[in-house]
C-alpha cells in the first residue's frame, strides 16, 4: 500500500488548492484539485469548501484522509488567542480556524501562513534545497516572508517571524495602510513600484510593462528599476545582518525581475552588510505556483 500521508491545502483569497504529495518524489503531486474559495459567502462557506476539497481528494485517490493535514492560510494564527490575524481574506480574522477545521475534518491540522509555506517548500525541495537557514521572501502585491531553520518553519513568539514588510526603511516616510509610515512594503511591493512610476510622470501601466520599458531603455522605467535595486539592497541587508541566512529565495511577481539576481544587486547589498564579503545565495524560486500547496503538505512531519 502506497504511503499517501502528505496532504496539503493552500487556502487563497480566490481559490483553494489541495494536493497529495508523492512521498517518493517530493515536488510531484499524485493528485491536485481545486475549489473556489467563495470568500464573499463568509467564514462557514470557506470551511465547507475546504471540507469538500478533502472529500474530493479522498474520492480521487481512493484512500481516506490521513491523521494530519497541512494547511497554508492568508494571515497568521495568533499563538495566544489561537485565532487568525493579518489576513486579507478578512472574514477569517478573529476566527479559530485551526480548531474549527480539526473539528469539521476529524483530523489534526498543521497550519502556517502562506509566506511560511512558500519558504518551507523552496527550502526543502526548491531553490534553497540543502541550505540550513533560508529566508523566503514574498515580493508581490504585498511584502512578506518566512524563516526556515534546518527544515522547520520558525513561527516566532507572536507568529510573525519573517514578516519584514512593515519594517521601516531608512529615509522613507510615506504613510502605510497599516498605520505606520515608511514601511518597506510601500516601496518594494508591485503596486508601490507602479505608483512610483506614475508619480514620476509615467503611464498607469503594470509592473511587467515597466520592466519591459526599462529593458528597452526608457529612462523613467530604468529609474524605477535602479531604485528597486537600491531599496531592496537596504531592506534585505537588515535581514542578513540579523539572521545571516545561507540562502534567500524571492517569490512573488517582483521576484520575477532578473535585476534582483544580478551582480550589481549583490554589490549593493554588500554595501549594507556588516561583513567584508557576502556568500549568501540570492535565488529565484523554482516551484512556481506549487510552492504554497507543497509547503502546506511539508508541514506534516
Ligand atoms: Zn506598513
Amino acid at each position: 500500500m502506497q504511503n499517501l500521508s502528505q496532504w496539503g491545502i493552500d487556502l487563497g483569497g480566490t481559490k483553494i488548492e489541495g494536493a497529495i504529495m508523492d512521498p517518493s518524489s517530493p515536488g510531484r503531486a499524485l493528485y491536485r484539485l481545486r475549489r473556489e474559495t467563495g470568500a464573499d459567502l463568509g467564514y462557514d462557506h470557506i470551511l465547507s469548501q475546504i471540507a469538500g476539497l478533502i472529500s474530493d481528494l479522498e474520492s480521487a485517490s481512493g484512500v481516506s484522509r490521513p491523521p494530519k493535514i497541512g494547511i497554508g492560510t492568508p494571515g497568521t494564527l495568533d499563538p495566544t488567542t489561537e485565532t487568525l490575524k493579518n489576513s486579507n481574506t478578512t472574514c477569517l480574522n478573529g476566527r479559530p480556524v485551526l480548531k474549527d477545521l480539526e473539528r469539521i475534518l476529524g483530523c489534526e491540522i498543521a497550519m502556517a501562513n502562506d509566506a511560511n509555506c512558500f519558504a518551507l517548500a523552496e527550502a526543502l525541495i526548491g531553490a534553497g534545497a540543502g541550505a540550513g537557514v533560508v529566508f523566503g521572501v514574498i515580493l508581490g502585491t504585498g511584502v512578506g516572508g518566512g524563516v526556515v531553520v534546518n527544515g522547520r518553519v520558525l513561527p516566532g513568539l507572536h507568529g510573525i517571524a519573517g514578516e519584514w514588510g512593515h519594517n521601516p526603511l531608512p529615509g522613507e516616510s510615506r504613510p502605510c495602510y497599516c498605520g505606520r509610515s515608511g514601511c518597506l512594503e510601500g516601496v518594494l511591493a508591485g503596486p508601490s513600484l507602479e505608483k512610483f512610476y506614475r508619480e514620476q510622470g509615467g503611464d498607469a501601466v503594470r509592473l511587467p510593462e515597466i520592466v519591459r520599458r526599462a529593458q528597452a531603455g526608457e529612462e523613467l522605467a530604468i529609474q524605477v528599476m535602479v531604485r528597486l535595486r537600491e531599496k531592496f539592497a537596504e531592506a534585505i541587508s537588515l535581514v542578513i545582518n540579523i539572521l545571516d541566512p545561507d540562502a534567500i529565495v524571492i517569490g512573488g511577481g517582483v521576484g520575477n525581475i532578473p535585476l534582483l539576481y544580478e551582480e550589481q544587486t549583490r554589490v549593493a547589498v554588500m554595501r549594507h552588510v556588516f561583513n567584508r564579503d557576502l556568500h549568501t545565495r540570492i535565488l529565484s524560486p523554482i516551484l512556481g505556483d506549487s510552492a504554497g500547496v507543497f509547503g502546506a503538505a511539508l508541514l506534516v512531519g
